[in-house]
């Protein structure tokens, strides 16, 4: 922007500003028309030139995106776009790969994944990649709904079975069908697996009770007194430091 030199005149400045102003309120409306014709030059141009084209292109034609003229729009859901390969659309976790180490959630920064761990007595299974499962899930939902698609999930899975599909057509009416059940435990199922997970842990502690008073009992027998032999002593090791030889006197 040009500088305005200002007259001494505090009139004649009053003045000099009000003209500057109007000139640069007429410049950004001749700025906003010459946009707008540009714009609207090229939406006229496509128009044009698709007003006789009636045929149904294909889309999985490799020459389709090269067309310079004609398309204006794609006929949904005939005519579909080709998701790029690595585009980041619904969620899938292939559950039988699922280790339920619960790092999805602690990652995910919307808060959409919830999971219900089940500890188990002992070995579940083992995933495709060889990794132990030692948990149930009795709930794993992934609301899409408040998804930011961040793929972040899908990165710290150590199994990698959460993965972002090429399905991004999941429009539904009710928003509560955008949680997606992945759990492939039944309620009953997960139940029975809580119960059995209580009573290991209860017969784990009464183990451990009888033992550790059965160790008392040997430790010290009714009626005595006897006292536990003390450890035999050992003489603490002092370094002897040698004085070093002084230099002979010449
Ligand atoms: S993609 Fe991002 S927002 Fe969506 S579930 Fe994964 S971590 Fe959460
Ligand atoms: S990070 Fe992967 S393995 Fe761990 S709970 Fe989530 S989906 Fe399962």
């Amino acid at each position: 922007m040009r500088s305005m030199r200002l007259c001494a005149n505090p009139i004649h400045r009053l003045i000099q500003r009000s003209i500057f102003k109007m000139k640069a309120y007429f410049q950004s409306i001749l700025e906003g028309i010459q946009s707008i014709r540009k714009g609207m030059a090229l939406t006229w141009k496509h128009a044009w030139a698709a007003r006789k084209q009636r045929s149904i292109q294909n889309i999985q034609d490799p020459d389709y995106f090269n067309q310079q003229a004609g398309i204006v729009t794609l006929q949904y859901p005939q005519q579909q776009m080709i998701p790029p390969v690595n585009g980041r659309y619904q969620l899938h976790n292939e559950m039988d790969d699922c280790i339920v180490c619960d790092k999805c959630v602690k990652v995910c920064p919307v808060d959409c994944i919830e999971i219900d761990p089940i500890k188990a007595t002992g070995l579940v299974g083992t995933t495709s990649d060889g990794s132990p499962i030692r948990l149930y899930a009795a709930k794993f939902d992934i609301d899409m709904s408040k998804c930011c698609f961040c793929g972040l999930c899908t990165t710290v899975c150590p199994t990698e079975c959460l993965t972002m599909t090429s399905e991004y057509d999941f429009s539904v009416f009710d928003v509560k069908e955008h949680n997606f059940e992945f759990a492939n435990l039944s309620p009953e199922q997960a139940a029975e697996k809580r119960a059995l997970y209580e009573q290991f842990v209860a017969e784990k502690e009464a183990a451990k009770t009888v033992a550790s008073a059965a160790a008392t009992t040997s430790e010290a027998p009714e009626g005595t007194t006897e006292e536990k032999p003390k450890p035999a002593f050992k003489p603490a090791f002092k370094p002897v430091f040698k004085p070093k030889p002084k230099p002979d006197a010449e």
